[in-house]
């Protein structure tokens, strides 16, 4: 497959292609609020190029927030306001000179419902971010990149021979990694995916888990968890945010994923990780 992919990317349109280079992520005394309510207080992560990074913690203690904010999406929220910065590579990704579209193209999410257009076909689906944010291509460059996408989010052998059927006909998981699928034809640096997971069952999980340990090789990945084994499985590092009694989000305990499950340095971490609340 490694060799697959490496000749799609040959074959990419060069805007694409050129893109597709491992992104350090750094949120800088991020605060966030709805209206006169905040919910994020200056938080600070850095998330390491080529790692996985998860974000772990109670409902409601802004981690979902916190992920929009990385590819500019709190703002489509009328009444969301926000302080702080989010560099990509040390780039202000809110630097109003710079587009939108560049951000949101360099900086890949999916959800925890997977929401491909259900009866667009899987190969529109595919290729349908490349109009969003401006990437012209040739009918032979769409077909390499339907195919590298395809391959790198591991649905190619189940739909190779089907790409014209709609993308609402696949189960539950593959829809999900045919959401994978469209976020990685725009060849993003960073892949944000909230609770990708939580609304399939545990062989699809599994499945996308892989993925996701394939990918990290070739785009920065930032996963919001519910499933302690999951961060444990796929994440390097990790964050815990924590909203306690209408306090606005923050992080309590960042570091590696490992030491923070075997050895949590605060007590509310310890609690957390082991079930406790
Ligand atoms: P998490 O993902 O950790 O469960 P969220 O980021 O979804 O947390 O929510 C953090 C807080 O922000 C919650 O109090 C939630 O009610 C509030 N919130 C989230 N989205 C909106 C919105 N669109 N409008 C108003 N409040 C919101
Ligand atoms: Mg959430």
């Amino acid at each position: 497959a490694e060799a697959e992919i490496a000749a799609a990317r040959v074959a990419a349109p060069a805007a694409v292609a050129a893109a597709g280079q491992l992104a350090m992520l750094e949120a800088h005394n991020i605060s966030a609020w709805f209206g006169d309510h905040k919910v994020l207080d200056h938080v600070s992560l850095t998330m390491e190029a080529g790692q996985v990074t998860a974000l772990i913690g109670p409902s409601g203690c802004g981690k979902s927030t916190f992920l929009r904010i990385l590819n500019r999406m709190h703002e489509l929220v009328p009444t969301a306001s926000l302080a702080g910065e989010v560099l990509i590579d040390g780039q202000d990704i809110y630097d109003a000179s710079k587009k939108l579209t560049d951000a949101r193209r360099a900086i890949g999410m999916v959800f925890q419902k997977p929401n491909p257009f259900p009866a667009m076909s899987i190969y529109d689906n595919v290729i349908a971010g490349l109009k969003l944010t401006g990437i012209r291509a040739s009918r032979d460059e769409k077909d390499m990149l339907v195919e590298s996408s395809l391959i790198r989010a591991g649905l190619w052998k189940e739909v190779k021979d089907r790409l014209r059927n709609p993308g609402g006909g696949l189960s539950g998981g593959q829809q999900q990694r045919l959401c994978i699928a469209r976020s990685l034809a725009v060849q993003p640096r960073v892949l944000l995916m909230d609770e990708p997971c939580s609304a399939l069952d545990p062989t699809s999980t599994r499945v996308i888990e892989e993925t996701m340990i394939e990918l990290q090789k070739e785009v920065t990945i930032v996963i919001v968890t519910h499933n302690m084994q999951q961060a444990q499985r796929v994440s390097q590092n990790c964050a815990f945010f924590l909203a306690s009694q209408g306090t606005p989000g923050v992080i309590v305990e960042h570091g590696e994923t490992e030491a923070m499950f075997s050895e949590p340095q605060d007590e509310r971490t310890f609690d957390y990780v082991n079930g406790r609340f």
